[in-house]
Parts: C-alpha cells; structure tokens; sequence
C-alpha cells in the first residue's frame, strides 16, 4: 500500500482513495494549486463545485456556518455515510472549491481507509469521483486506473465500493425550512424527510429546478463508452430499432445489445451499475437496460434510475 497523504500530496501528486460511494481524487481543501489539478486531470468544468469530505462530523463548523439544528440531525442520523449537506461556507473555504457559491458542500465518506488516511492527514479533502468529466464513476481501483496515470496520483486500494453510486446531496433553506434534495443517492428519502419532518422542516425533491447546483444534475453524465438505452418491460425492441435510433442521432449502428441485468435489490443494484456498464461496454455493442415499473420502484431505484436517465442516449418511458 502506497504512503500516507501528506507525503502524496508534498510530492505534487493527487490520491485517488476509496469510498462507500465511488472513488474519489484528492487533493487538500486549503491547496488551490492541487485543486487546479483535480479540475485539469478531470478535464470538468470550473463551474462544478466539488465536496469537502471530513473525517468526522464534529469539522463541520471548521467549514461550514450559520448551521441550522436541522443539518446536526441529519448528520448525527447519517454519517459516516452516503449524505452530503450543502451549508453556508466560511471564508477559508477557497472559491475554486464551491465555484464562487456561498455555499459548501460537506460529507463524512463511511470507508475505514479513507476515514484513517483523513485522520492521519488531519485535514479535509476535495473528492470528486475519480473519472473524466461525464464518464462512468469508478467503484474499484482498477476501473480509476483506466483514467489517471500513476505519475499523476496514488491509488488507493479500499475494495469495491459499498453503496455504488454518488452520495445524495441535501440543502436545507431556512428561509423557506425546507431541505432541498439536489442529487438522488441510496439515502432512504423516507427517512430524511422524517428527521427533517421532526425537526419542523419540510422536504422537497428538487433535482432539476435550479441551475445545475450539482453536476450530479447536469443531462449527460455517467456515460459508459457503448451507447445505452432503457426500455420499459414489455417494449418492443430489437437490433433493428435501436440501429435507427442510434443513426437517426448520428452514431454509428451496432452488431449486437448487451443486456444490464441488475439484482431487483436496489441496494445490490446500485453497487452493481457502473462496473455493469463498464465491463459490457464495447465498440460493437449498445447497451440495452429494461426498466420494470412494478419492480424497480422506491427511493433506492429512483436514483438509479436518475442515473441510467443521464448515462442513457434513450430512455423511452412506459407508453
Ligand atoms: P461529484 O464530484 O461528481 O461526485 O459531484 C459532487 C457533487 O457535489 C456535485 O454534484 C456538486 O455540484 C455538489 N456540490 C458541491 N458543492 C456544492 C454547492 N455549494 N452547492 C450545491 N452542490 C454542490
Ligand atoms: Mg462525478
């Protein structure tokens, strides 16, 4: 196993660690020109604000300001684990990490290496995941390694990662008291709106009314290298459709489709997805997925679903 942080990080190099989500590239919160990095290596966009991940929840008044009681429930509720918190940022939050927002976004990753090399570090690190802008996630080493070379960083080896896809990202407005979800992940929604509920605040889902807040939100993201397509069960779909669609769009046709069979488990499923999409993506091939309304139904399918939905170049909806 490679070094500790600091020495990655003193050496110019970004790291690549484990988390319950997706692998994260690092570099350290108060190191602007290693944050440049992380933009640059992958190749996104200066406007996508990237997360803070801290080791423990007690930093987050490091960070973060004017936290309402709110956001201590859902903590205390949630971390370590796949919840992100948007709050009011304190000055030595540098711009470059929140985009220019007044806000930053905070999160405690439930994996035991990285929650050791935070500690050992004794900072926080931006995270965001280790793959080029708008391509699939990865959820092991070896699918990291496919994007960034070691000259560049250190991989961390922590296994495949536990919940599978990116965290679900929750704002909450005093104002208006209402915890706004601006991503969709594994979180149980039911459950955050309890605790929000309790504490005298509304929910609402709002993952497409405000300017792409997280990049988790822009149309085209998570694309695997074949083209993708979902299907409701009982369509009728063949080679010969999903050629038309494909030309009809300027892509080139395909020889065969690749079925992505997911457990009906949202929790199975979601971990299974980006490693699903990678392994049976090729030059020949399109991916097809077939979206059953009765089955792939709750919270847990609805963020997988948002995910297909972005990675996909179709997603035909029940006629
Ligand atoms: P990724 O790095 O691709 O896993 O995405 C990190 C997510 O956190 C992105 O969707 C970011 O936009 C989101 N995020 C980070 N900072 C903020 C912020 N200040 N407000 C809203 N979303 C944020
Ligand atoms: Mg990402």
């Amino acid at each position: 196993m490679p070094q500790d942080l600091k020495t990655v990080f003193e050496s110019g190099k970004l790291a690549v660690i484990p988390t319950e989500t997706v692998y994260g590239l690092a570099a350290p919160v108060g190191d602007p020109a290693l944050i440049e990095r992380v933009f640059q290596l992958k190749e996104r966009p200066l406007f996508n604000p990237l997360i803070v991940h801290i080791s423990d929840p007690s930093q987050i008044e490091v960070y973060a300001m004017d936290i309402p009681d709110v956001a201590y429930e859902l903590a205390a509720m949630f971390w370590p684990g796949p919840m992100t918190l948007v709050l009011p940022k304190k000055d030595m939050v540098p711009d470059l990490v929140t985009a220019g927002k007044p806000t930053v976004a905070l999160r405690v990753p439930n994996h035991p290496l990285t929650i050791d090399l935070l500690k050992q570090f004794g900072g926080a690190v931006v995270a965001p995941s280790a793959n080029k802008f708008t391509q699939v996630s990865p959820t092991s080493v070896r699918a990291a390694k496919q994007w960034f070379s070691e000259s560049d960083v250190t991989f961390f080896d922590g296994g495949h990662c536990g919940v599978g896809i990116e965290s679900t990202i929750l704002k909450p407005d005093p104002n208006s008291k209402t915890l706004f979800v601006l991503r969709r992940g594994m979180l149980d929604l039911e459950k955050v709106k309890g605790v929000a509920e309790a504490a005298g605040w509304k929910m609402a889902v709002d993952a497409t009314s405000e300017t792409p807040e997280a990049p988790g939100q822009l149309k085209v993201h998570y694309r695997p290298k074949s083209p993708l397509f979902v299907f409701p069960k009982g369509c009728d779909f063949d080679l010969g459709l999903v050629n038309g669609y494909l030309v009809d769009m300027g892509f080139s046709s395909v020889t065969e489709l690749r079925y992505l069979d997911l457990s009906d488990e949202s929790y199975l499923a979601a971990r299974q997805l980006y490693a699903a999409m990678e392994e049976l993506s090729s030059d020949e091939s399109a991916l097809v997925f077939v979206y059953d309304h009765q089955q792939h139904s709750g919270s847990g399918w609805e963020a997988i679903l948002d995910r297909l939905g972005r990675a996909a170049l179709r997603f035909q909806m029940i006629p």
